[in-house]
């Protein structure tokens, strides 16, 4: 049995539905029921952490690189370094920082904190430390403490940089220069030459004259043109540029560069569909060898490829749990009638764009006859009936005539525009789950990110409504609704089908992106637990959490493989008083 959306790199290892119908995670011949975990200690929700997951994802990036390595037959050396602004809680730093041991995996730090809060582990192997960011004394000083163990590199970005770092004769330089080439992704705004971090290579040479130790003590070329890098051609850019960079330092006086670190940028597959531009086009694979790739075709010596890649490292290993609390009808009632003269009309209506105009128009008028007459209560649920009628006769009608013939369907999709697109999809019920989309999944506040949602039981029984999920805050961008997961009234039920319907189609339509609202759920029984799971939160989140209406902090179940023997630890667990059940 497959999920849509659950089959690439970790979710196709990882989870399974047990006979039940219930969400498993696979751990070496352990079958975890999540939900379970949750429920046994009367909990609103946890952020349940899988260890093991961080262990594995550092495992393939590592083995990624060694094949493009063999197959292009590189001679330099691989050294991944965790960046630990993708996700510093301790545990997971800890995991990192053990596991790591076999590669040598160090760290990239942007802060005093990180750096003091990777400093506990001077006394233990040495690691690599590439640091970046505003520097000031207090952190040099404490640099300085640390490279006699460790091999510590600092960025220069500015002239402010290299004054500093005339006074710390014992740390190795490392240049972080801005690349021209545009990245891509919602965080693109790190890569050109407007873009916050890197020094502008036409303040060089000024630099240069001032301190002339910099050529000689560098020996890091250093870029990062942003998390999540969706294009493999920009991708392709901004390593040929770095190269050419590269060479040319090289040529001009800059012997010492032994590493080009080319930032993070490895994009997660939040949602795995090549084709969707949220989505990067690319594997882990590829990414290895278009580096490789290019290292061996242009560049002059073989220096050795610094790896900052976190969001890869770090994203699956946290999944967040919620309850559904309540649920109430999304904007009118749940269920229309088909009686209405104006659902017939829609019935017969052929073509999409027109489907779409006679509902808006509908809609329209019965909005001005409420306004207009000061009709009665009984009036008024007529007409909030009749507008849920429209918009289930809407759905269902589009979902007909997309699927009457592929082909044809999928030209029509992508000539039609995307507000109308939009406007095929509507949800029933919202669901408010015990949980603050500020505090546990920020980024879909600040940037708009996707994350797979799947309910954690019933998942051999189909979905009743199309859902959107509410969170506890005073706010009404506490919503998510974003990943759309439509399920039609008219087929039976395989799991399968349960992520591969209308809103499926619609969403990967080449070149388009649409925010198209609505997860399929099942109504939560009399007394049933309900949970529902956010996937792929351990990037960022952590770290990026707010602290609206005083929502923050959520239990935690940290779930490891010990000697083979499975362990599971509770944290935290005061903190979901703070949270309704
Ligand atoms: N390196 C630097 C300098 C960064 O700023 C970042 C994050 O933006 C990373 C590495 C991590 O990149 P990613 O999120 O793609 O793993």
């Amino acid at each position: 049995r497959r999920l849509y959306g659950l089959t690439g790199v970790v979710w196709s290892k990882y989870l399974d539905i047990d006979e039940r119908g219930r969400l498993i995670v696979k751990l070496k011949g352990y079958k975890i029921d999540i939900a379970k975990l949750v429920s046994d200690k009367q909990l609103p929700g946890a952020h349940i952490r899988i260890l093991p997951i961080i262990r594995y994802m550092m495992d393939q990036v590592y083995e990624a690189f060694m094949e493009a390595f063999r197959k292009f037959g590189y001679k330099g050396a691989f050294k991944p370094v965790y960046p630990l602004k993708s996700n510093s809680t301790p545990i997971v730093v800890d995991t990192i920082w053990r596991y790591g041991i076999k590669y040598s995996w160090g760290f990239n730090a942007g802060t005093y904190p990180e750096v003091k809060l990777i400093s506990k582990y001077i006394n233990e192997k040495p690691r690599l430390l590439v640091v970046d960011g505003i520097k000031d004394n207090k952190l040099l000083d404490l640099l300085s403490k640390m490279c006699d163990s460790w091999e510590i590199i600092v960025d220069i970005e500015s002239m402010r940089d290299a004054d500093l770092l005339s006074k710390y004769q014992d740390l190795n330089i490392g240049l972080r220069v801005k690349v021209t080439s545009k990245s891509s992704g919602l965080w693109s705004h790190s890569s050109g030459l407007d873009s916050k971090f890197g020094l502008l290579i036409n303040t060089l040479d000024e630099m240069v004259e001032k301190h002339p130790w910099v050529p000689n003590r560098t020996v890091l070329l250093h870029v990062h043109a942003g998390s999540q890098i969706t294009d493999k051609n920009r991708l392709e850019d901004i390593i040929r540029e770095t190269i050419i960079l590269y060479n040319n330092l090289v040529k001009t006086g800059f012997k010492n560069i032994r590493y080009i670190d080319f930032g993070g940028g490895l994009a997660y597959p939040y949602i795995e569909a090549s084709n969707h531009v949220f989505s990067a086009n690319y594997s882990l694979n590829e990414y290895a060898e278009i580096l490789v790739k290019e290292l061996v075709k242009s560049a002059e010596n073989t220096p050795d490829i610094v790896f900052e890649g976190g969001r890869y490292i770090v994203a699956p290993h946290r999944i967040t749990v919620t309850k559904i609390i309540d649920t109430r009808p999304y904007s009118t009632s749940d269920r229309g009638e088909t009686s209405y003269p104006i659902v017939e009309e829609i019935k017969n209506t052929e073509n999409i764009k027109e489907l779409v105009y006679v509902s808006r128009k509908a809609r329209e008028v019965i909005t001005r006859l409420m306004l207009k007459f000061p009709i009665n209560i009984e009036s008024r649920r007529i007409l909030e009936k009749l507008l849920t009628s429209i918009n289930e006769a809407i759905t269902s009608k589009a979902y007909e005539i997309i699927h009457r013939d592929n082909d044809k369907a999928l030209e029509e999709l992508i000539k039609t525009p995307n507000y109308v697109l939009e406007e095929l999809v509507s949800p029933t019920r919202r669901f408010f789950a015990s949980f603050s989309l500020f505090s546990h999944l920020p980024d879909t506040i600040i940037a708009d990110q996707y994350f797979k949602i799947i309910p954690l039981q019933r998942l051999n029984e189909k979905p009743e409504v199309l859902g959107v999920i509410s969170d506890l805050t005073c706010d009404s961008m506490g919503e998510y609704s974003s990943f759309i997961t439509f399920l039609p009234n008219n087929i039976e039920y395989e799991t399968e089908d349960l992520f591969t319907s209308l809103d499926h189609k619609l969403m990967f339509i080449p070149g388009k992106t649409l925010r198209l609202k609505g997860v399929p759920l099942h109504i939560p029984r009399k007394n049933e637990d309900y949970y529902i799971a956010f996937l792929d939160t351990g990037a960022y989140q952590d770290m990026l959490s707010m602290n609206h209406n005083l929502l923050n902090g959520y239990p935690e179940i940290i779930i490891d493989i010990i000697n083979d023997n499975l362990k599971i630890i509770y944290e935290n667990l005061e903190s979901a008083e703070n949270y309704p059940l």
